[in-house]
């Protein structure tokens, strides 16, 4: 049985191709440029390629240049459309309504399209794209939706409400989503796999460090606490985005260069973070390469993650009064073995102990702690797109 992955931005559309038989990716590829000009980059699992510039003034053109590249271009893996049980997508924002992923129907579409208030960069988007797969592929291909928040629908109001005026909660449903979800379910999930454990029976923290990072305290088999708050600018310091913030230093410098709420907006999620302390890239490869070659502000930048990431586990393992297991995924968290380090060694009270040669395997699923440590830790390379394609399949067989 193969299910199509989607991914779809305002201007992009990510996706692979599954089979479900043995969950091997069969295809997969990215249509860029969606509503400017339009490109399509197209590769099979036995390394044949499709590249091709084509216009795609709406997400519908490209999901017929993807047809066309899956079954009939050089790097074809299918006859036909035909062949594909149901389509999957990741949705962004599913604010309090949406606890699991579903099935696509009018009112659901809508929803989601509601939500986009929340998501202004990512749930037209998605709109855009289940609709288009609908003029493409007709309605007899059922299509699913996965959300991003879902997995963080299960923590508690203690943990979710912003100390701000109960009104604002009640008018404009503001309080901590989350994001990352189906990341973090996908990696909680391995560990209890791994531990041979109910994962009810575990206390687990899950590190997601990429562009964006997010870190979640899973407690009795369910999250709950995760950095991410009513946006993903929530957290700890990432690529470009400054995470928590004292709001005061905002309103001050809004009032000193004379800057609106969407001067801020910018700001905060496409100038700050690593980008805004090094001045030299949001890329940790190239910060620490410049911190390595003496660049202080490179170097600040580093140290400042790291600490802002430590104390994030920290405070989660008080809230769960311990923690089994820690487990480090995303670009960054699968191939920084520094960065490991430095939170291992930090943990020393917990007598949290890795061997330091398989801590150095990049990109790997991998136990780094020795038999001795008082906390198993993992690195556990993420595949969102096997975890939607799960959900999907799952979804459909009921
Ligand atoms: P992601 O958003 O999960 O794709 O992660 C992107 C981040 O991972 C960037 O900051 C990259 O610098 C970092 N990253 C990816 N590969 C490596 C690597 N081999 N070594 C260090 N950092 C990496």
């Amino acid at each position: 049985m193969k299910i199509f992955v989607v991914n779809a931005g305002s201007s992009s559309l990510k996706y692979q191709l599954i089979d479900m038989d043995n969950e091997q990716v069969l295809a997969k590829g990215l249509c860029e440029r969606i509503g400017v000009t339009g490109a399509i980059s197209h590769k099979s699992a036995d390394g044949r390629k499709y590249e091709a510039e084509t216009p795609m003034p709406t997400h519908s053109e490209a999901f017929e240049a993807v047809v066309y590249a899956m079954t009939k271009s050089e790097a074809k893996v299918i006859d036909s459309f035909d062949e594909i049980s149901a389509i999957g997508h990741r949705i962004v924002q599913g604010g309090a309504i949406f606890k699991g992923s579903c099935l696509v129907d009018e009112d659901v579409i809508e929803k989601i399209s509601e939500l986009g208030a929340m998501a202004p960069l990512h749930n037209p988007a998605h709109v855009l794209a289940i609709r288009a797969c609908i003029k493409t592929f007709g309605e007899k291909i059922p299509q699913v939706v996965v959300f991003d928040t879902s997995f963080h629908q299960t923590m508690s109001a203690t943990a979710y409400m912003y100390p701000l005026p109960y009104e604002y909660y009640e008018k404009y449903q503001v309080r901590k989503y989350g994001a990352h979800g189906t990341s973090h379910r996908f990696v909680s999930d391995r560990v209890a796999d791994l531990e041979c454990k109910d994962k009810k029976d575990i206390k687990i923290i899950t590190c997601h460090l990429g562009n964006g990072c997010s870190i979640t305290a899973i407690k009795d088999g369910v999250c709950i606490d995760t950095s991410m708050g009513f946006t993903p600018l929530d957290g700890f310091m990432m690529g470009t985005r400054s995470g928590t913030l004292d709001p005061s230093a905002l309103t001050y410098i809004a009032e000193k260069e004379n800057l609106s709420p969407a001067d801020i907006n910018t700001i905060c999620n496409k100038k700050s973070g690593m980008l805004g302390i090094s001045g030299i890239s949001n890329d940790n490869r190239d910060i620490g390469a410049a911190a390595d070659a003496g660049n202080e502000r490179a170097k600040l930048a580093v140290d400042m993650q790291r600490y802002q990431i430590l104390k994030f586990i920290g405070s989660y393992i008080a809230a769960m009064n311990g923690v089994d297991a820690i487990c480090f995924t995303g670009g960054i968290g699968e191939n920084d073995p520094e960065l490991r380090e430095y939170v291992c060694e930090n943990l020393g009270f917990l007598n949290v102990k890795i061997d330091k040669e398989l801590n150095k395997l990049r990109g790997k699923e991998v136990k780094i702690s020795t038999d001795e440590s008082g906390v198993d830790v993992f690195v556990i390379p993420t595949n969102e797109e096997l975890a939607i394609a799960r959900d999907t399949l799952s979804i459909i067989s009921k």
